[in-house]
């Protein structure tokens, strides 16, 4: 309270003296401009020039200097990325890198990366022609509108505005739209259905509650309805693309291998190419398979009289069932997860793993009511330009689930499963990760930074702790372990089948359930993710694949000197950088 105040003081005082120097402020701006390293100019060059360019995508990141523009997608703003594109590459190339340090190499090739990829977007990969769902205003509002960054009269008259070009922009989008693939139609349609969840009824009566003049509660009405009406027409129009090309034979939502190799360079940016990945993931699959083919060997007497079925993957997967039965009760759920975090970091500590922060202990908590979009937990995390708030460990009670709902997804986080649940989101996780990554602050790498080597250390350290005991080798454990390392396998397997080897819906169904111990209905949800996106599914298996065989080429180079400690923490070291720059440092030592 105290400090709230003097800090509100010190700010009226420096807003007092800035008035009247106004000239001489910008002056101290421009020597400051000049006095930043050529790197520090760049990046903010680049990022100030992206933001412009994209700012939709900077109000995502929480920078809200464009939030009133919503981008009309035409050719005006294609011409402008074509523009963004030649300025940065130009920029970059005539750039001297010889004098960077280790870190700011990796920023400058995530820059260059961007730029490439949005480049091969607009003018080869092409999706804002065949994927109408690149087309739905919800999201920009939706985030201003459940935001807290500022008071809401300002939030509200940043929608008024916004608001203007909501009919313009379906227009443009609809002009944009050829041949589109039947998958991402049906995307559009219910994705655009859910925008009257935010253009509703209480966002009106909120803007006529406000402090908004009479001037601009009327605007606000009648644009308002205006962008409730040109949502409805986008729909309709959408229905008839659907019911068009159902008679046509759309376009098929595979994206085939060279399309597919280009998207895995660019967004995972990986050291090997797509299809060695698959390869790994196919030979990971079998070594798994044989391993969980043992351990239900070992633990069949233990928990069952009858005998062991002759179909080693039937007796696997009744062995699954029968310990699912093990977890928490619903109400304890969050009290359990509370209680696992100290066992953790008592584990890392006693066996030497990592140095974990003690000033940054991690904060468990209800995740709260407006993100609560399903159950389970997640690293809520702040964002580049926020970055005084906390980092919490966001846990969803099952309080509105059904009593059958809770019962299913208590025993997919079994007692087993959620210890490597919060290995993967917490400690040494997703969390021990992020506090690494904030003591070398790149503003670069914590926006662009790389999400395969972001997963793929999660999906590392789950291994890397029952490796060194955590669970103290029962059996149980390892089999549940490699049931879920499966699942992440299994991702990659059927990515690449379904987009390059042209793997249909029902084998999709049988190598996840079959193979990989999947319900039905997560296999049915896995194979619609799987016909929308292309390469995400890689990206943890990816990552994880990749700092697994680093750690082991680091182990063979370093001998007798390797240091399991001293490698997670130089590994870390570097922020959230591909994994194939990291090696390249690493092995360059
Ligand atoms: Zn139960
Ligand atoms: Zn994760």
């Amino acid at each position: 309270m105290k400090k709230a105040a003097l800090s509100l003081a010190i700010a009226l005082a420096m807003a007092s003296i800035s008035g009247c120097q106004f000239t001489s402020d910008a002056q101290q701006a421009q020597i400051e401009a000049e006095q930043k390293s050529p790197f520090v100019q760049l990046t903010d060059k680049f990022i100030e020039s992206l933001w412009y360019v994209e700012p939709t995508w900077a109000l995502y990141e929480g920078y809200h200097k464009y939030d009133t523009k919503l981008v009309i997608p035409n050719e005006e703003h294609r011409a402008l990325q074509g523009k963004f594109i030649e300025a940065m590459r130009e920029r970059l190339l005539m750039f001297d890198t010889t004098t960077l340090t280790a870190s700011q190499k990796i920023d400058f090739k995530l820059m260059h990366n961007i730029v490439e990829k949005m480049d091969w977007e607009l003018n080869e990969f092409k999706s804002w022609q065949w994927n109408p769902a690149n087309y739905n205003v919800a999201g920009g509002f939706a985030q201003i509108i459940n935001g807290t960054y500022a008071p809401l009269d300002d939030r509200l008259r940043v929608v008024l505005e916004r608001m203007k070009d909501v009919p313009a922009y379906y227009t443009a989008s609809r002009l944009n739209v050829v041949n589109p693939t039947l998958e991402h139609t049906l995307l559009a349609i219910q994705q655009n259905e859910g925008a009257n969840s935010v253009f509703s009824k209480e966002l009106l009566e909120k803007a006529m509650a406000s402090n908004l003049t009479d001037e601009e509660k009327k605007l606000f009405q009648q644009r308002y309805k205006a962008a409730k009406l040109a949502v409805r027409i986008h729909i309709g129009w959408l229905k008839l693309v659907e019911n068009s090309i159902k008679g046509s034979g759309p376009r098929d939502f595979r994206i085939g291998e060279a399309q597919y190799e280009k998207k895995f360079a660019l967004d995972i940016q990986s050291g090997m190419t797509a299809k060695q990945l698959y390869e790994k993931a196919v030979a990971d699959k079998t070594l798994i398979q044989a391993e969980m083919e043992k351990l239900t060997q070992q633990l069949w007497p233990k928990y069952f009289t009858t005998a062991m079925p002759k179909d080693s993957k039937q007796a696997t997967r009744q062995l699954i069932d029968k310990l699912s039965a093990n977890h928490v009760e619903r109400e304890k759920f969050v009290t359990e997860i509370n209680a696992q975090i100290p066992e953790l970091v008592e584990f890392v500590k006693q066996k030497d793993l990592i140095t974990l922060d003690p000033d940054k202990p991690l904060v468990v908590r209800e995740t709260p009511e407006y993100m609560r979009g399903f159950a389970g937990a997640s690293i809520s995390a702040p964002g580049p330009y926020d970055k005084a708030a906390n980092t919490y460990y966001n846990v969803t009670p099952l309080d509105d689930m059904s009593a059958e709902g809770a019962e299913s997804y208590l025993r997919e986080y079994n007692h087993w499963i959620l210890q490597i649940l919060n290995i993967h989101e917490a400690i040494p996780g997703h969390y021990t990760q992020l506090v690494y990554s904030n003591e070398s602050p790149s503003i670069v790498k914590s926006l662009f930074g790389n999400g395969a080597m972001v997963e793929g250390w999660a999906v590392y350290t789950e291994r890397m702790m029952l490796e060194e005991g955590y669970g103290n080798f029962e059996p149980e454990m390892w089999l549940m372990y490699y049931k879920w390392n499966l699942r992440v396998i299994c991702n990659t397997i059927l990515d690449y089948s379904v987009q390059v080897k042209g793997m249909d819906k029902d084998a999709a169904i049988k190598l996840l359930t079959e193979e990989a111990f999947q319900q039905q209905a997560e296999a049915e949800g896995k194979w619609k993710r799987a016909t929308l996106s292309q390469v995400q599914l890689t990206s943890y298996y990816a990552g994880y694949r990749e700092i697994y065989d680093l750690r082991e080429e680091v182990k063979q180079a370093r001998g007798d000197k390797f240091n399991l400690k001293a490698f997670h923490e130089e590994f870390l070291s570097y922020g959230s950088a591909p994994v194939k720059y990291i090696r390249e440092m690493m092995l360059a030592k």
